[in-house]
């Protein structure tokens, strides 16, 4: 069993895409830290909250050995890692905790651009270069398609041009790479996204209420940066038309405007206010319109 611990380890991708996100990310929780020597851990000074730096590969398995609490990665590697472990008949099973919703990639299927596509039996006995075998291996156990994995830890879309496999199965995000190497994606695999993965058990020594108040906050700084403040004003007598054409968010709170028969409406909504819909709001009644950032909230 692993040492009781005190403090909770967060395993964060060292370099890469993941990297400083996921660091903004502890960051907008109020965590500040100090960095070591060697540049191997953030010792976190406002919060019990420890970052380790690793390769983003190593993350599941850290959790797994108990070496770190949280991860932030990509569920592509998390799906990965499981279905290694399942097919090793270990029993380390890892949850997502929180969905990101940056980061976002797919796990394609890729072929030559000058082959036509007629669906995944086109790919019995084909060789498939992949960084991914585990995955792509149950996918195509699903299609009841034979093929031949080619396990390559990097530049998997050079492979086909090289002679060293026939399509690829590849983390896709614009597509760019795959064009640059005359291969277009033709079927998903896997849809993913930055995640906060843990073990599907509770933590212990103290860390669960650790972990507990690092989501509160990690929820409601999400919560805060979609947050937008609606204002306006209107006539009294057009409450009821302007009221129903205010974006889905919170009660909106409405104000009489001393000596005027006009109120002030205010309204909390999430993710950006449309032009459009201004527009509309305008046409009903309304002026005085203003969509204005929240810094803090606290409800
Ligand atoms: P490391 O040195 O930590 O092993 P890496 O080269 O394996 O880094 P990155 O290229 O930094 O990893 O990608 C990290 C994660 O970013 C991927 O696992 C994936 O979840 C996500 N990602 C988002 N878009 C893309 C993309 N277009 N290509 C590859 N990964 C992407
Ligand atoms: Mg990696």
């Amino acid at each position: 069993p692993a040492q009781p611990r005190d403090r909770l380890r967060v395993a964060v991708q060292k370099s890469g895409r993941l990297g400083d996100p996921a660091r903004e990310l502890l960051a907008s929780c109020g965590l500040t830290w100090r960095e070591s020597r060697d540049r191997l851990f953030l010792y976190g000074e406002s919060l019990p909250v420890d970052v380790l730096l690793v390769r983003d590969d190593d993350i599941p398995g850290l959790i797994a050995d108990g070496v770190c609490d949280l991860g932030v990665v990509g569920r592509n590697v998390l799906v990965e890692h499981g279905l290694e472990h399942e097919a090793q008949g270990r029993g380390v099973r890892l949850s997502e905790w929180r969905q990101l919703g940056w980061g976002v990639c797919r796990l394609d299927v890729a072929i030559p651009e000058d082959l036509e596509w007629t669906g995944p039996a086109q790919l019995e006995g084909l060789r498939i270069a992949t960084s991914y075998p585990q995955t792509l291996g149950r996918w195509l156990r699903e299609q009841g398609v034979d093929a031949q994995p080619v396990v390559l830890n990097g530049s998997v879309e050079i492979a086909p041009r090289l002679g060293q496999a026939d399509v690829v199965c590849d983390l896709v995000s614009t597509g760019g790479t795959l064009r640059a190497n005359q291969l277009r994606p033709v079927t998903t695999i896997l849809e993913s996204e930055a995640v906060i993965a843990g073990p599907d058990h509770t933590l212990e020594d103290g860390r669960q209420e650790i972990a507990d108040l690092l989501l509160r906050r990690l929820d409601g700084a999400v919560q805060l940066k979609e947050a937008r403040l609606l204002m306006l004003r209107t006539d009294r007598s057009l409450v009821d038309t302007v009221l129903p054409l205010l974006p889905v968010g919170h009660e909106p709170t409405v104000l009489q405007v001393d000596g005027r028969d006009e109120v002030s409406v205010q309204v909390l909504v999430h993710g950006s206010v449309s032009w459009s819909r201004l527009e509309e709001l305008k046409r009903a009644g309304a002026s005085n319109l203003m969509v204005l950032p929240v810094e803090g909230m606290l409800a």
